[in-house]
């Protein structure tokens, strides 16, 4: 059975970037993207911050330019999940299903996926009501009341981009302070259509076959209301997708994968890197899984080199 130079799990910026110089180093990377590919900017709508589109650029489409760009330098693709990997035997295996793939080093870069509030109520009416993404659903809402859940740069992004087709947006968050940066805070603050809830937690979606409202309870005062609404979307934050590294490699207490030796991109696992969201807690921006993408290939490369 033949052995993989380099396997990258993941394909977001991340993932993809890993891919491109590992392909430009001659490395033949194989990625498996997974089957929803291009992480979550598959999911965002205008991205103004990544160097290099003045003009912005959306979210899939950044993506797209970014795996053709992988796929140039002579990367293949593989669009299905990695169900298991045994890191700890040499080669390393990554299954897909039953499929067994070997790989003399391995690049994880599965990002991050949404983290909901927890709520029966929410998994009840999810799809009927209740989503997590702005820009899949946010046409289905034209002239709809709506409530957005999050005080970080998540929540304010959906809460704008939802008022081009709602006619009003509450966005309720938890704390009296939002941790979003100041330019989202100030375009939330600005827009006429946004109404801002602080300190308030969400007890119940109300609604049986679809939202009809929220049951809220301010959380200094201890006094419960509703939020009439037709559509409830919740952007709190994500969590790695590291489930499947469950004793394969070190994570830390939220399951985020620990570098051993930062600045370099070295799990507890020999011959393993991380690049991305996946074990990024403090930036998780594209830019910065980008770069850490190109860190792991670079520090992927030198471990091949090393191994010969
Ligand atoms: P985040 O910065 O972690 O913010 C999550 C927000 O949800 C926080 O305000 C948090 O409240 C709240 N929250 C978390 N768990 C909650 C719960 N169980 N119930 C109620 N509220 C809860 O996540 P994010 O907004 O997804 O952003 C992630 C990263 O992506 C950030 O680095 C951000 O800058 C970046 N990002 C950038 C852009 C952009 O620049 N265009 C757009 C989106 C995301 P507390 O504040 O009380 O903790």
């Amino acid at each position: 059975m033949s052995v993989e130079n380099l396997v990258i799990i993941g394909s977001g910026p991340a993932g993809y970037t890993a891919a491109l110089y590992a392909a430009r180093a001659n490395i033949q990377p194989l990625c498996i993207e997974g089957y929803q590919s291009g992480g979550l900017l598959m999911l965002t709508s205008d991205v103004e911050n990544f160097p290099g589109f003045p003009e912005g650029i959306q979210g899939p489409e950044l993506m797209t330019k970014f795996r053709k760009q992988a796929e140039r330098f002579g990367t293949r693709f593989i669009q299905k999940n990695v169900t298991r990997v045994d890191l700890k035997s040499t080669p390393h295996k990554v299954f897909i299903e039953n499929e067994e793939i070997l790989a003399k080093s391995v690049i994880l870069s599965t990002g991050a996926a949404t983290k909901w509030l927890g709520l029966p109520s929410e998994s009840r009416l999810l799809g009927k009501g209740v989503s997590s993404c702005a820009t899949c659903d946010g046409a289905f809402f034209k002239g709809a009341r709506l409530v957005v859940v999050g005080g970080g740069d998540s929540a304010m992004e959906e809460a704008n981009f939802l008022t081009r087709f709602a006619s009003e947006v509450t966005l309720v968050h938890r704390r009296d302070s939002f941790r979003a940066s100041k330019i989202m805070q100030d375009r939330v603050r600005n827009n006429p259509k946004i109404k801002i809830v602080y300190d308030t937690g969400v007890e119940e979606v109300l609604g049986d076959n679809g939202v009809e409202g929220a049951r809220v309870r301010n959380l200094k005062t201890g006094v419960t209301s509703v939020i009439p609404c037709e559509g409830f979307f919740v952007a709190i934050g994500h969590e790695p997708n590291t489930t499947f590294l469950k004793g394969q490699v070190e994570l830390d207490d939220k399951g985020y994968i620990i570098l051993k030796k930062r600045p370099y991109t070295y799990t507890s696992v020999p011959g393993v890197f991380a690049a991305g969201d996946v074990q990024d807690t403090i930036y998780r921006q594209a830019v910065t899984a980008a770069a850490s993408g190109c860190q792991a290939a670079i520090d992927a490369e030198k471990y091949l080199e090393g191994l010969h």
